[in-house]
């Protein structure tokens, strides 16, 4: 567990996701009311963070890419809220960190090991190869957020992929005319010896102007 001293908070992905229904209650919402779309790394260990989620949303949508990038629009997120008969999308927004195999340190994950790679061998180059379109998406989305030479360790990366995703939700809901609620839940996962967390997890219910904090279970990493 020592890999994850570099956040804040830590709590266990399952009890997370599994708090989630009967907090969003306590705000007078009901599960029926709410449709989560889940983004986070499609590596198995990460996705593995949300089952709870399903459990509670057997319809919930996943929009999980390759490094946990948001990459959905308005028109995906309106016309399956309208296909669930949903009114409050419930964005959970997680980056992916890795992790040594004995929990000491982390460790460039899938994403953040492909940008090395990336940077070293093929300069910048942003355009869309057809063979691999998300990976090159991933790094467009990046790449301007670096500065010359820099090469994000995990943490900095998963920040990075945190800012990019909140921006994208921003945008999104802006665009969507009865988005008026809408829910974020952010946070990075990290998969140690077996054990799924999510670290500097923060959630919230925006609601027209007002914006209210959801509790989640953490406690200091
Ligand atoms: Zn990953």
């Amino acid at each position: 567990m020592d890999c994850l001293k570099h956040f804040s908070t830590v709590g266990l992905a399952g009890d997370l996701h599994a708090a989630l229904g009967g907090e969003l209650e306590r705000h007078g919402l009901r599960a029926e009311q709410v449709l989560p779309f889940v983004i986070t790394c499609r590596e198995p260990a990460a996705a593995r963070c949300s089952a709870p989620l399903r459990r509670a949303w057997p319809e919930l949508i996943d929009c999980s890419t390759f490094g946990g990038l948001m990459l959905a629009g308005p028109r995906t997120v309106a016309s399956s809220l309208r296909w669930a008969g949903a009114s409050v999308p419930a964005f959970v927004l997680l980056a992916h960190a890795g992790s040594s195999a004995d929990g000491a340190r982390l460790e460039p994950s899938c994403a953040a090991r492909d940008l090395h790679e990336y940077l070293e061998t093929e300069g910048v180059d942003v355009r869309i190869d057809s063979e691999d379109p998300e990976r090159c998406l991933f790094r467009r989305e990046l790449l301007p957020a670096l500065c010359w030479g820099e090469r994000p360790d995990a943490e900095a990366l998963s920040r990075l992929v945190r800012e990019h995703n909140r921006k994208r939700v921003e945008q999104l809901v802006a665009r969507i005319p009865d988005a008026r609620r809408y829910i974020v839940l952010e946070g990075t996962t990290a998969s140690v010896a077996g054990t799924e967390y999510i670290c500097d997890a923060a959630a919230h219910l925006h609601d027209g102007g007002a914006t209210h904090p959801i509790d989640l279970p953490t406690r200091a990493a």
